[in-house]
């Protein structure tokens, strides 16, 4: 009888020892492998994507539909990725979308050229976009038949505003304005000494599918939206990054500037990659020093 008891005790003893031990181990794994949500970086054409992508280590490439391109990868061992996501606010936007829903990243920047609105900006100066807008959606006037085109009397539109008509919404003639993350921005100011092409200031990013060569009109976007560059991007990121809660940011040169006579220099693009790059390790050294 006792010698049983004994055997019985035994049993139970390495029983609960052996799940205690497997309890443990595998809640050490867990916080071992528990995967690191990677930064995202955008950029619209070839030039604007792949000199990022050649500084990544260990790159494995996706591809989806005809336009979108990720380049999967580390930077100082913590996952980056890069996508190619092609010109424009739709491609942007489904680019973005798409790389949210696959990646689950744990931040966003968007970064390429664009033409200055501001005359105090040259080419190869970089601005990051403390808040970005869609400067391309606006409300015309009500004019019939025969009394011609105002552009200069055209309001801007705020689709986000609400679910009913846009048109008869007196709510919609707002400008939308997307932030960019205040630790993003944190981590591009500390580094703003590394571009030593031009300088680093922040500013307002305006995005539309367009490319203004008209200076009367810059100019009454730069007073209506107060931008300092406009391209053809950033708000579209800006625009989901927000709509999942993902922190933002828009990183972009100066290729061009019609309001002070800079010419179109498409080396820039890869000067922006370079500071780019720099924002990115000060980010993710932020992040593991928390
Ligand atoms: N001239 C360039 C074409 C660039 S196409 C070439 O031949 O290679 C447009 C891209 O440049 C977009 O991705 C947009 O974000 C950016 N861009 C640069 N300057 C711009 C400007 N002044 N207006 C609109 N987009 C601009």
């Amino acid at each position: 009888m006792r010698k049983v008891k004994t055997y019985q005790i035994w049993v139970l003893a390495m029983a609960i020892l052996l799940i205690l031990a497997g309890c443990s181990s595998t809640g050490e794994t867990e916080a071992k492998e528990k995967p690191q949500r990677p930064i995202l970086i955008q950029g619209p054409m070839p030039i604007e994507a792949e000199k990022f992508a050649e500084r990544l280590e260990n790159v494995k490439v996706e591809e989806a539909g005809a336009t979108f391109e990720f380049y999967i990868g580390t930077v100082e061992g913590y996952p980056v990725i890069v996508t190619k996501t092609g010109k424009g606010t739709a491609n942007t936007g489904a680019a973005t979308a798409l790389a949210i829903e696959k990646y689950n990243p744990a931040a966003i920047i968007n970064q390429g050229t664009s033409g200055g609105h501001d005359p105090a900006l040259n080419v190869f100066d970089i601005v990051l976009g403390e808040r970005s807008v869609n400067i391309g959606a606006l409300k015309t006037g009500d004019l019939a038949k025969g009394e011609g085109i105002e552009p200069t009397e055209w309001k801007p539109m705020d689709l986000m505003a609400s679910e009913g008509s846009a048109g008869e919404d007196p709510d919609a003639e707002n400008i939308r304005y997307y932030e960019g993350d205040k630790e993003l921005l944190a981590a591009a100011n500390a580094v703003k000494d590394t571009h030593t092409k031009g300088k680093v200031v922040e500013g307002t990013i305006g995005s539309a599918d367009f490319w203004n060569n008209e200076v009367d009109r810059i100019n009454w976007i730069h007073e209506k939206y107060g931008t300092s560059v406009e391209e053809m991007e950033t708000a579209s990121a800006a625009q989901i990054s927000a709509a999942y809660d993902i922190p933002f940011l828009g990183i972009r040169i100066l290729s061009n500037n019609k309001t002070n006579d800079g010419a179109y220099n498409p080396d820039t693009a890869a000067a922006n990659q370079d500071y780019v790059f720099e924002v990115v390790k000060e980010y993710i050294s932020s992040l593991s020093s928390k």
